[in-house]
């Protein structure tokens, strides 16, 4: 049922039959669009009931092929201990333990569909992880692309599954110039090279959208007030925005929509400036610095995108410091349970900010994103005890700022 790719800025089709990058004349990204209208005639939500509980069972709105699966997606949506209408989409129980493994489930599963033979990406979080986790499974090789100082867990999940890892004397931008001198070279036609860069390819967004699709189900079909969105190179934020459309076409939903709100770390929040200032595309925010390393993206590839998203919705984009992201992290361990990477938990710097401003209503319901797993993140945690709320104050660290640690990992769109 996909019928076409078409870009996001001119409106020019593509055909979906070949491996596709960004649209040549205006290097927009591109969307995957689909036969809905037949879709709708064939499949309805009813027949969800009963599906595996991955994402594939919304295989009806997703490229046909056969997928690269490890039991991604349809993660818990809890409901919050503290605020009665908020709910948690835990996305930390995914395979490699983040929200990457839908984008990369979907990009890996297309990419061995056309027969791509190595695949690239230049990143220093997890989105490197679930790369070399798919390639493993889909028998393909994965060349990452990283800066020296990436978080521990992400460098040695790489070196298990196998992964071609780079380490680069550098930041993400260095990283990327290297898989762009790939990319140059005669290698990358005559072996198969593939550049799963976010946005830079059509299929992340898809296998991030059915986040949008669970979210509805979950909720019974009943669409939440608010989304709050952690919000680094913005995919999932796209593919949920993409995921209602789809959904009202199908007549799954009406034409209601949450109000999309991205948070952003302090330390790098092109998207939030942008925002505050009326813009509809971001600048390069220089200096990056936060210990949530999956939002040190200066400026994000399809900002424009986001931008026009947060205004459509009603939304807006909140800015969380180091030390209240790791006071949020400290407070939903011990309030909810829940062991969040420090860029799920700014969804709770946010929505506390949102409350006290009267934004959010104490009986809106609104979904907070948990974006991983904070055991991916125990090194950060570890150099920064001081700062955090869980109750550890070893004297040795407590001279250290959460931004002198450098992460490195720009997941950025060079
Ligand atoms: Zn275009």
């Amino acid at each position: 049922m996909l019928t076409h790719l078409e870009c996001t800025r001119c409106g020019e089709h593509y055909p979906a039959d070949r491996p596709q990058s960004v649209c040549p004349k205006d290097a927009g990204i591109l969307y995957a669009r689909y036969d809905l209208a037949t879709i709708k005639r064939t499949f309805s939500s009813a027949r969800l009931a009963g599906r595996a509980p991955t994402m594939w069972r919304y295989d009806a709105v997703l490229p046909d092929a056969n997928p690269v699966s490890l039991g991604e997606g349809f993660t818990p949506m809890l409901l919050s201990r503290e605020y009665p209408n908020v709910y948690i989409k835990d996305e930390g129980l995914n395979p490699t333990g983040s929200f990457k493994a839908r984008g990369l489930s979907a990009c890996v599963t297309m990419a061995r569909h056309f027969g791509s033979k190595k695949l690239a990406i230049p990143s220093a979080g997890n989105a490197a992880g679930a790369l070399a986790a798919y390639s493993a499974a889909a028998g393909v090789e994965a060349h990452i692309f990283m800066p020296k100082d990436v978080p521990m867990a992400n460098r040695i999940e790489c070196d298990y599954y196998g992964a071609q890892v780079t380490l680069v004397d550098g930041l993400i931008s260095d990283c990327a110039r290297k898989v762009a001198e790939l990319k140059d070279s005669e290698v990358w036609e005559r072996d198969g090279w593939f550049d799963v860069s976010t946005t830079k390819e059509p299929y992340r967004v898809e296998g991030k959208k059915t986040m949008g699709y669970e979210v509805a189900e979950q909720l019974g079909w009943k669409i939440p007030e608010g989304i709050i969105y952690p919000t680094g190179g913005g995919v999932g934020l796209l593919g949920m925005w993409k995921a209602f459309d789809e959904m009202e076409k199908l007549g799954w939903i009406g034409s209601e929509r949450p109000k999309m709100i991205t948070v952003q770390s302090a330390g790098c929040a092109p998207i939030v400036k942008a925002w505050d200032e009326g813009k509809s595309s971001a600048e390069m925010w220089p200096h990056a610095a936060t210990l949530a390393s999956g939002l040190r993206v200066p400026k994000p590839y399809g900002d424009y995108l986001i931008l026009d998203i947060l205004k459509k919705s009603g939304g807006t984009a909140v800015a969380a410091a180091d030390p209240e992201i790791l006071d949020a992290t400290g407070h939903w361990a011990k309030t909810e349970g829940i062991f969040a990477a420090p860029e799920g938990a700014a969804s709770l710097v946010a929505y506390r900010k949102l409350r006290a401003t009267g934004f959010f209503k104490p009986d809106d319901t609104v979904v907070l994103f948990n974006t991983g797993s904070g055991l991916k993140y125990l090194d950060v945690f570890d150099a920064n005890t001081a700062h955090g709320a869980a109750g550890a104050s070893p004297a040795s660290s407590s001279s250290k700022t959460p931004t002198t640690r450098p992460i490195g990992g720009i997941i950025g769109p060079y």
